[in-house]
C-alpha cells in the first residue's frame, strides 16, 4: 500500500500544535479501514475506484501526488476544538476568503457537543460523526498537499486572522473596492493647490498612495508638480471638471470613487 503523508501536510500538523496548547496530531495517513472506504486520508493510488475525495476538481488524478494523503485529524480539548471550528467556519463563511481555494472541507463542533461537517466547496453543513467532538478533520485540496503557500494559508485560518490580515502576511495591501467604499475625512475648507503644504495635503496623498498612484512619489505633505498631475490626471478618471486644484469635488473621490 502506497499512502504517505507530505512534508508539507507534517509542517501544518506541526504549526497546528504550536497554535493550540492541547493539540496533537492523530494522523494523517488512513489505515485499513480508510484504505477500503476511501477518503482523504488515503491516496489515489490506494482507492483508486469509488472514492469521493478524488472526483472534484483540484483532487483528481494530474493534480498533487498520486500517492500522498490530504487529511490531517487533530485531538484537541473542548476549549480549543471551539474555538478552532469557530476560526475555520469564518472561512467557510466568507465566499471571498482566498483562503478557502485549499479547503476541501472539516469536521468539528462549535459547543463540545454535536459534531457537523463543513463542506467548504459545496457550501454545506451537514452532520459528522460523534468522534468529532474531540478531533477536527480537516481536508486539503489533493492539488495542494505539496504547496507552502496551502500551508501558509491554513495555518493563517487556524491562527483566526481576517482576510485582511492575512493578505498583509503575504505583502499584500487591500485597496478599496466598489464593495469596500470608505468614508472621506471632511473637507478641509479651502481649495488645495500648487504650493500649498500641510495635513491635509498629506492626507489626500497618502490615500491616493494607497490607490496605487505611486507617480506621486511619497506623501510629503507638499502640493508641487508631481501631486498636481496626479490630481489632473485623476480628475480626468473621475469624470469631474480637470483643474489640477483639490476643491470640495475631488477632495472625498480618493475615498469615494470605487475602483473596479
Ligand atoms: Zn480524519
Amino acid at each position: 500500500m502506497s499512502t504517505r503523508a507530505t512534508a508539507q501536510l507534517v509542517e501544518l500538523a506541526k504549526g497546528w500544535e504550536r497554535i493550540y496548547p492541547s493539540a496533537r496530531c492523530s494522523g494523517i495517513v488512513g489505515d485499513a479501514r480508510h484504505r477500503r472506504t476511501g477518503g482523504f486520508h488515503v491516496s489515489r493510488e490506494d482507492n483508486p475506484r469509488g472514492n469521493y475525495s478524488i472526483v472534484r476538481p483540484q483532487d483528481r488524478w494530474g493534480n498533487g501526488p498520486d500517492d500522498a494523503a490530504a487529511a490531517i485529524d487533530m485531538s484537541m480539548n473542548t476549549h480549543d476544538m471551539t474555538l478552532c471550528t469557530r476560526r475555520l467556519i469564518a472561512v467557510y463563511g466568507n465566499t471571498v476568503d482566498p483562503r478557502r481555494r485549499f479547503v476541501n472541507a472539516f469536521n468539528g463542533t462549535v459547543d463540545g457537543r454535536t459534531a457537523r461537517r463543513w463542506d467548504v466547496y459545496a457550501q454545506v453543513v451537514g452532520p459528522a460523526s460523534s468522534d468529532h467532538t474531540w478531533h477536527i478533520h480537516a481536508e486539503c485540496r489533493r492539488r495542494y498537499v505539496t504547496s507552502a503557500v496551502a500551508v501558509r494559508a491554513w495555518l493563517s485560518a487556524l491562527r483566526g486572522e481576517s482576510v485582511a490580515g492575512y493578505l498583509a502576511g503575504l505583502g499584500i495591501v487591500v485597496i478599496p473596492t466598489a464593495t469596500n467604499r470608505a468614508v472621506a475625512p471632511p473637507y478641509p475648507g479651502r481649495v488645495l493647490q500648487r504650493g500649498d503644504s500641510g495635513p491635509a495635503v498629506g492626507l489626500w496623498q497618502q490615500r491616493m498612495l494607497q490607490r496605487g498612484w505611486h507617480s506621486l512619489g511619497a506623501a510629503d505633505s507638499q502640493f508641487g508638480p508631481r501631486t498636481e498631475s496626479v490630481v489632473r490626471r485623476f480628475q480626468q478618471h473621475c469624470r469631474v471638471s480637470v483643474d489640477g486644484k483639490i476643491g470640495p469635488a475631488t477632495w472625498p473621490l480618493p475615498w469615494t470613487d470605487p475602483l473596479g
